[in-house]
């Protein structure tokens, strides 16, 4: 890898405090740690970059030699003091300083402290619901400590014993070569303690699965993929870390007459036309009661109305959107004889101007007339060859 300018890779101004240096750190170790980027090999470079660069401005005196000589001099200053801790997969100690400090933990050892993952919960709405807004509960799967064994995973009556493996000391240490490298415990995870006993109710994993039941407040003018977030009600955290959170991702499902596009409403609205020709008034529905909409005469099919306002009003602020009304012009049907009759008479009424009545079928007929004579012309020359 090449050699970033550890400030750079922090994002840090050269004289930043040991706070900053530390904030800085703290943010990206959060972003990108191994375990919370499984197999991601771009975030895990970022991570050592970002631990081998608070490794050196942390440290005051290697801080200094970087300041100095850049990474030459702490290169030269690490290399008198035999191999540096921390190749792959021992991404523990720095980190768990880290950890330690953000969640309080005062905890021996390196046990780690992981904030519990984030959930997502998908909840269906009908669209008056995310338009008005709403408070449904929702039911999500959660661990609670095992109520038979207060959470230690052992039979009551028995104790969790002192794990054999590290003799309660939660590290072990393990020969690579040369060296002797300290590990989390591989049977207890660095809790320094074994179930020999299991609790029968949680088979020694001291968590039992349960349901607990959340209130959601959906403000009005949600739409669809909006997430509200539950800070806190995501899975929890491992050996006391903080909880995560919970997505309530919103899905809006389809109504039978509304459609959504942004803050506007759309819908179709059928007309007979006579309506259409002669105008009128017509009631149209709105998500919260009826409007009347005038329709004016000689009003053609897939002509748009808009009522002003009837729309959806923002979850982000701002003024409501309009309700836009299609109108699909209905041709009748199961016409009875004297119905028939009466059109064939207005039929009649059309005769040599019908021109005047049906300005678009006209102008049609004449487009195609001009596409067939351009189309024999065309011919005629061809055949002349
Ligand atoms: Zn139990
Ligand atoms: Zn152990």
């Amino acid at each position: 890898m090449a050699n970033r300018d550890y400030y750079e890779i922090l994002s840090l101004a050269r004289n930043a405090s040991d706070e900053e240096i530390k904030k800085a750190y703290r943010r990206l170790a959060m972003k990108y740690h191994p375990d919370r980027n499984p197999g991601d090999a771009v975030a895990e470079e970022h991570f050592k970059e970002a631990k081998a660069a608070y490794e050196v401005l942390s440290d005051p005196r290697k801080r200094a030699a970087y300041d100095q000589f850049g990474h030459a001099g702490v290169d030269a200053s690490m290399g008198g003091g035999g191999p540096r801790q921390g190749g792959p997969g021992n991404f523990g100690d720095i980190f768990g300083d880290i950890f330690g400090d953000i969640f309080g933990g005062a905890r021996g050892g390196s046990e780690r402290v992981y904030r519990g993952a984030d959930l997502r919960y998908t909840l269906e709405l009908e669209l008056e619901e995310a338009v008005f807004g709403v408070a449904p509960k929702i039911r999500i799967p959660t661990q609670v400590d095992c109520q038979f064994c207060n959470g230690t995973g052992a039979k009551s009556g028995s104790a969790p014993s002192a794990c054999p493996t590290c003799n309660g000391m939660g590290q072990v240490r393990i020969q690579q070569g040369f060296f002797t490298i300290q590990q989390t415990c591989p049977r207890c995870h660095g809790s320094g303690t074994v179930v020999t006993n299991p609790c029968g109710h949680c088979r020694g994993t001291g968590l039992l699965d349960e349901q607990k039941t959340l209130s959601v407040k959906v403000p009005p003018g949600v739409d669809n993929g909006d997430r509200i977030r539950l800070a806190g009600e995501g899975e929890r955290g491992t050996n006391g870390g903080p909880p995560g959170d919970l997505y309530v991702q919103i899905r809006v499902k389809e109504h039978p007459i509304f459609s959504r596009d942004g803050n506007d409403l759309h819908c179709d609205v059928p007309i007979s036309f006579v309506t259409a020709a002669l105008g009128g008034e017509l009631e149209v529905p709105t998500l919260n009661g009826k409007v009347n909409l005038k329709i004016p005469a000689e009003t053609q099919t897939d002509r748009l109305f808009r009522v002003r306002g009837k729309g959806v009003k923002p979850v982000r602020g701002g003024s409501a959107g309009d309700l836009i009304c299609r109108v699909r012009v209905e041709i009748p049907v199961k016409l009875n004889r004297e119905q028939k009759d009466l059109l064939h008479q207005f039929a009649a009424t059309m005769g040599e101007n019908h021109e005047k009545h049906s300005p678009q079928q006209h102008s049609w007929f004449d487009g195609v007339k001009t596409f067939f004579e351009n189309l024999t012309g065309h011919h005629g020359q061809s055949s002349k060859d």
